[in-house]
């Protein structure tokens, strides 16, 4: 088994709630453990603000999968919940991210890890460090408590459920 692996879970599309659960139902059944859940967030869209507000939550899985099998595995998990890859940052009904494999650092032409963008979202941020404050970034080399409260990011994230 891995160390921890973390995932962002998004949705802005369709009944966002139950694709949430549906995601965390295939990666349990088909991924690994599921070993932590965040609280569900609701946050407007980032990027393109022209459509509706996103629900995002994090979760801590362990599995036996290796980063390039792991991202495949999300991205069929995508497709099996209706989502057609169109425009960037367009509306989607789930979108899975990997934020950190571990302590790996991974830059393939399909794959980043950690996920590029976290110190910049508070969307990713905020459920992030509800379970994970002590986790260290291993290439900025600060914990996501740290990573929050220098985020510049305004966007409003408000606890959902
Ligand atoms: P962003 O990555 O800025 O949040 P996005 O999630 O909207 O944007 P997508 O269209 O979902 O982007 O993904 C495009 C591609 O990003 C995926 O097909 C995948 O190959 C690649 N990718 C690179 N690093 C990661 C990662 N850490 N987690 C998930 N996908 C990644
Ligand atoms: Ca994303
Ligand atoms: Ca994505």
């Amino acid at each position: 088994m891995t160390e921890s692996i973390y995932i962002l879970l998004g949705s802005n599309k369709g009944d966002r709630l139950s694709n949430l659960e549906r995601a965390i139902q295939q990666i349990s059944l088909h991924v690994g453990i599921i070993n932590q859940k965040s609280s569900i967030y609701e946050t407007a869209a980032w990027g393109k603000t022209d459509q509706s507000a996103f629900l995002n939550s994090v979760i801590r899985i362990k599995s036996k999968l290796l980063p390039e099998a792991l991202l495949d595995k999300l991205l069929e998990i995508e497709r099996s919940i209706g989502r057609l890859r169109t425009e960037r940052w367009g509306p989607r009904e789930i979108d899975l991210d990997i934020l950190f494999f571990g302590d790996l650092v991974i830059k393939s032409e399909h794959l980043q890890v950690p996920h590029p963008a976290i110190q910049n979202r508070r969307f990713t941020l905020i459920p992030l460090a509800e379970i994970a404050p002590n986790f260290v970034h291993p290439m900025l080399q600060k914990n996501c408590l740290q990573l929050l409260n220098e985020c510049t990011d305004t966007l409003e994230v408000t606890k959902f459920l």
